[in-house]
């Protein structure tokens, strides 16, 4: 839980910072620039390291690490996932893993993903990666083209 008070002063949080309040904060990124500014190497980029400092005790500089590490963990997921599959097109392996799609075999795909989009979509693509692990044959790789002629496949011809 994010803090309602500053930790120096006690005063209320504006919403915008975290830990400090604003005043506390630039104090604190003054105090820490005055114990930096001899430090070998960082002569003339004092300026921006106090700055950078003051940022962490913003929300916006966590909220984009979080983010960041989201946006880390997406990708190795989905790589993990397309290793597992062969990293090729289940119909006509086709093998650019850049486009590639993860396709739900006997459909219910949509409904799942409604399911796990409204948590998040590391969880969905966890879920599709534990699915894989046990060995359960619910997922296969597509290319686009082969996704889409699916598609058309299921919606036009009667089986
Ligand atoms: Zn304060
Ligand atoms: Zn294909």
């Amino acid at each position: 839980m994010p803090r309602k008070n500053c930790g120096k002063c006690g005063k209320t949080l504006d919403g915008k910072n975290l830990f400090l309040c604003k005043e506390c904060a630039a104090e604190s990124a003054r105090v820490w620039y005055y114990e930096h500014k001899e430090d070998p190497g960082r002569k003339g980029r004092k300026a921006k390291y106090a700055k950078e400092y003051y940022q962490r005790f913003t929300k916006d500089y966590w909220n984009a690490k979080i983010s960041t590490r989201r946006r880390e963990r997406r990708l190795e997921l989905r790589t993990e996932i397309l290793n597992l599959l062969e990293n090729k097109c289940a119909l006509c392996s086709f093998a650019d893993e850049r486009i590639l799609e993860i396709d739900h075999i006997n459909g219910g795909g949509r409904k799942e993903l409604r399911e796990f989009r409204a948590k998040s979509w590391n969880s969905y693509l966890k879920n599709v990666l534990e699915s894989i692990k046990r060995g359960e044959k619910k997922y296969r790789l597509l290319c686009p083209n082969c996704n889409r002629l699916e598609a058309w496949k299921r919606e036009h011809e009667t089986p």
